[in-house]
């Protein structure tokens, strides 16, 4: 009876699709090539895993670097699909930061778990009918000063952009984060996500102070954008109560939320990464982007 009922589940996970495409596990692989010893490593890991997925890219490069690194070429990787008269723009920077012994961090919650559900979104996005063109941007030193966003912008016709969604630190934890600092333009955008948490029962937390990613180049210009990041809630709730809780935010003295031990140092490794995770915000983001794509600014 045993043996039979065996057989039987064994079957069962032949015959599953479901189980042979499971994106979360091969989100995990994917995750691991980016631990790289540098950004141009990095780079030629999403050239790979994009031609692997048939997504057409185009490598731009431009003239960057800081007061800090000197003069420093970058590669900006631009992923168009469909076509329309407007443009959705969906960034996500892909360098890792430099520690102070001169290692790169893994770059792994910071950021490459958003590229890999930015991936994830162009494989679901791509063939799809929708009345803007979507843009992906993986942006290169955004660590340097969000240098490579800067550049792209600089290069388009920010008049074309109906709006942008740009994912930072987003490896685990099924919270969403959100930024509400990024300009009376971006309210419809807002809207939009705020309306699709709702709809999804997903548990969103707005932040109305959001810590600066590429974000900032879209609003300093006047374009509406949103930044998202997910966590685990616990995580996500500290996080808020660090940037928006004041001084009787109820943390203890001292206290730094985990997510900010991580990034930026030896400890944003390949272990916190959850490819379920990733593979549903790369779903939230798909969602976004087509309810976007349906959503009229506000005039
Ligand atoms: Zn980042």
């Amino acid at each position: 009876m045993l043996f039979r009922s065996l057989v039987a589940v064994a079957a069962l996970f032949a015959a599953s699709p479901a189980l042979a495409h499971e994106p979360g596990a091969a989100i995990q692989t994917a995750a691991a090539a980016y631990v790289r010893p540098s950004n141009a490593e990095r780079l030629a890991v999403i050239v790979d895993q994009l031609t692997a997925a048939g997504l057409p890219h185009e490598i731009q490069t431009f003239e960057g670097g800081n007061q800090r690194s000197g003069p420093m070429a970058g590669s900006n990787v631009v992923v168009t699909l469909g076509d329309g008269p407007r443009d959705i723009v969906l960034t996500a920077h892909y360098d890792a930061v430099k520690l102070s012994d001169g290692s790169m961090s893994q770059g792994v919650v910071d950021n490459a778990g958003s590229v890999l559900a930015m991936i994830e979104a162009m494989k679901t996005l791509k063939g799809q009918a929708t009345d803007h063109r979507l843009i992906f941007v993986l942006t290169d030193q955004e660590e340097l000063g969000l240098i490579g966003a800067k550049a792209w912008l600089a290069a388009h016709d920010k008049s074309r952009i109906h709006a942008v969604i740009n994912a930072d630190v987003a490896a685990y934890g099924r919270t969403v984060m959100y930024g509400e600092n990024n300009g009376g333009q971006s309210g419809f955008v807002l809207g939009a996500l705020r309306a699709q948490c709702a709809e999804q029962a997903v548990d969103c937390v707005a932040f109305p102070i959001y810590p600066p990613s590429d974000d900032r180049v879209f609003s300093a210009a006047g374009v509406p954008v949103v930044s998202l990041g997910t966590q685990d809630a616990v995580g996500a709730h500290q996080m808020w109560l660090a940037f928006n809780g004041g001084e009787d935010n109820g943390l203890k003295e001292g206290f730094v939320p985990p997510v900010f031990q991580r990034i930026h140092s030896k400890e944003d490794k390949l272990s916190y990464l959850n490819g379920d995770d990733v593979a549903r915000f790369g779903r939230f983001i798909v969602d976004l982007t087509l309810r976007l794509d349906r959503t009229a600014a506000e005039q």
